[in-house]
């Protein structure tokens, strides 16, 4: 079988951390700018034509993945991207970094119409919903944030093929895919396509965004039935999305001794749960899909030696570097 995706196959690697032995899929690699989660996501508008489109309206934050790959595919497509933002902060923008300095050098047009947004007392996404939307032109191609709709399945469902022939091809049995989840689009086509070509291979995820039930209603919005929901690892307590956690940091320096770096944004809760469960299943046969972002590393690296200093230290680590 062939595979749909033109970027793929990304590699499988044998992979040693914390007394485990586990798999990963680098998908960090399908490509220098659009590569990862986001390029999966968006593979059905990379590779299909879209005659009389000239611009990709887009949202988010200012640091995010998707404003990157957004970039990188309306380059590739020869669009313009307008990405919709809250606010950049004087910081970022004294301090060019990570995706916003790449999506800027990529032509995109940033937008902050947060302000506006709280005057109406909306978040930003239900003002575009009611101020923008409506008013695009048959020019224009809107994608919701980060991804998460129906077209990101034709992409994952590619990667979910990969996947699959992966487990056939070296006759591995009852596998567990884990990946960390921001909308949940990309663990729950993964699993959905394993439930419905009947495969053996199981989902894990955690929730990075919101709590377990929120992940859940996520899945549920994309039109999923719960036979489909992967399988979600919870942790013992509450983080919130974007902050700095020491165990985190740990965990991501551990990492960086393997000599493959992840991003610091959504992989270190995964592995956090991911090691806690492989103590528990000593015999599972593990897949971490290693989704990219690391771009995003540029403008997380430095709050995490900003804030523990001494474990960077310790690391060799400095704001200089
Ligand atoms: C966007 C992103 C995620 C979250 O993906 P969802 O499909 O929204 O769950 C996870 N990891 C990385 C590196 C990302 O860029």
């Amino acid at each position: 079988m062939s595979s749909l995706f033109p970027l793929s196959p990304s590699p499988v690697e044998e992979f040693n951390f914390a007394g485990h032995r586990l798999l990963v899929k680098r998908d960090d690699l399908l490509h220098p700018q659009f590569s990862g989660n986001k390029a999966r996501k968006f593979a059905w508008f990379l590779e299909h034509d879209f005659p009389g489109i000239k611009r990709l309206i887009g949202h988010g934050s200012a640091q995010a993945n998707s404003l990157y790959s957004m970039a990188a595919l309306a380059r590739l497509k020869g669009w313009h991207l307008q990405f919709y933002v809250d606010h950049i902060s004087e910081h970022l923008r004294l301090n060019p970094c990570g995706n916003f300095k790449a999506a800027l050098a990529l032509g995109a047009e940033l937008i902050e119409v947060g302000a506006q947004a709280r005057r109406e007392g909306m978040n930003l996404e239900s003002y575009l919903q009611q101020h923008l939307v409506p008013t695009l032109g048959q020019d224009c191609l809107f994608v919701p944030e980060g991804g998460r709709c129906g077209y990101a399945e034709y992409g994952v469902a590619a990667l979910a093929q990969e996947i699959a022939e992966y487990a056939s091809t070296n006759k591995l049995t009852e596998l567990k895919l884990m990946l960390p989840s921001g909308t949940g689009t990309t663990a729950l086509f993964l699993n959905k396509y394993f439930v419905e070509q009947g495969l053996d291979i199981q989902v894990l995820t955690c929730a990075l965004v919101g709590d377990d039930n929120y992940l859940k209603a996520q899945f549920a919005g994309l039109g999923a039935q719960e036979r489909h929901f992967p399988t979600i690892l919870s942790p013992g307590r509450k983080y919130h999305f974007g902050k700095c956690y020491r165990e985190f940091f740990e965990i991501w320096l551990a990492l960086e001794k393997t000599g493959t770096q992840f991003e610091l944004l959504y992989d270190p809760l995964a592995w956090i749960l991911l090691l806690d469960y492989m103590d528990a299943h000593p015999d599972a046969r593990v897949l971490y899909l290693h989704q990219g972002g690391l771009l995003g590393n540029e403008s997380m690296l430095p709050r995490y030696v900003r804030k523990f200093p001494e474990l960077a230290h310790a690391a060799g680590l400095s704001l200089e570097r």
